[in-house]
């Protein structure tokens, strides 16, 4: 497949172009700022095309198969940008990929973004933007797939999951896993129409998601 990454010069978008540089499917790194693109075709991507989510990227996705959207505003910039970024820039894209004839699309939502008002206070503004999001793609006619990962953190993936269909409990994820997750996510058609949480566990990627 062809795809399109969305916040592919961020954390989990640079683990997963190293991913997809040793699978059979291609990607399209979206980054902000041009200088961005030679490091990353380094790592993994076959091109690289300039765009911002607070604007229409319909150009930039044109030819692809499927999206994956790893963006997010990150938790330096205020709740304003969490509403620009993570809730209707992915709407914008959802959107886009439907009108360029892009059937599948993957998103990073976060656990806790089924239920934010029962999430912590600190978060929910953040957790009702993922949500949104998440119910505009699962309305969108798409074949889609929601994944919720725990809190993320830096070290090395295992490469074991737990996944649950549930209220998570909040668990922690090491970004690269997430990454293989989402590359996995294509190759595991079961997956589409699905939402799942995933944190640490002892069950291998592709054996967790064919148990969905
Ligand atoms: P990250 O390193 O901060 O990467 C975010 C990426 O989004 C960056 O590449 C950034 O671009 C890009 N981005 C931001 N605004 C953009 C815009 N307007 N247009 C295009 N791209 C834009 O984040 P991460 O650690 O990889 O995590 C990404 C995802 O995980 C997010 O969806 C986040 O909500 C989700 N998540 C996080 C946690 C957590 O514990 N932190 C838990 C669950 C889920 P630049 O490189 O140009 O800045």
């Amino acid at each position: 497949m062809h795809v399109f990454i969305a916040g592919a010069n961020g954390q989990i978008g640079q683990h997963l172009l190293r991913e997809i540089a040793n699978s059979d499917h291609e990607a399209r790194a979206m980054v902000r700022h041009p200088e961005q693109g030679p490091e990353l075709q380094q790592l993994g991507a076959t091109e690289t095309v300039v765009g911002d989510l607070e604007q229409d990227c319909s150009e930039a996705m044109k030819g692809c198969d499927a999206v994956i959207f790893a963006a997010g505003s990150g938790p330096h910039t205020g709740p304003d940008k969490t509403t620009d970024v993570d809730q209707d820039g992915a709407i914008r894209l959802i959107d886009s990929a439907k009108a360029v004839g892009i059937k599948r699309f993957v998103i990073v939502s976060s656990m806790g973004a089924e239920d934010p008002e029962n999430g912590p206070e600190k978060l929910r503004h953040y957790l009702q933007a993922k949500h949104n999001a998440d119910e505009h793609l699962k309305n969108s006619g798409l074949n889609y797939t929601i994944v919720r990962p725990g809190q993320l953190i830096d070290d090395e993936g295992t490469g074991k999951l737990a996944v649950s269909a549930g209220q998570g409990d909040f668990g922690k994820i090491p970004r690269q896993d997430v990454a293989r997750v989402l590359l996995a996510v294509l190759d595991t058609d079961t997956t589409i129409n699905r939402v799942f949480e995933v944190a640490s566990g002892d069950t291998p990627v592709a054996e967790a998601l064919a148990k969905l």
